[in-house]
């Protein structure tokens, strides 16, 4: 009997791609807190907060005709004196 190949696919090795894009590091931008997983960004300067900094305010939106709830960071409400 022909002894079992063991074929070694190392040419064909792949990274981990398990790594979920969820997992990756952030930091406020603000306090210079730093976290991992769900990032909050804000939707004026589309910068890193953490939930201590941001706020989410009702905006109303022309397109949809609705109000929904955009996440503000504390220095944008500051300088648009969103409430
Ligand atoms: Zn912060
Ligand atoms: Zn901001």
């Amino acid at each position: 009997m022909s002894p079992i190949s063991v074929k070694k696919n190392v040419k064909n090795w792949q990274p981990d791609m398990t790594r979920k894009e969820s997992d990756s590091p952030w930091i406020c931008h603000i306090c210079d807190t730093k976290g991992q997983g769900e990032s909050l960004t804000c939707s004026h300067c589309f910068m890193v907060a953490c939930p201590q900094h941001i706020k989410h305010v009702t905006s109303y939106n022309p397109e949809t005709g609705l109000y929904q709830l955009m996440p503000v960071c504390l220095d944008c409400a500051i300088r648009y004196a969103i409430q």
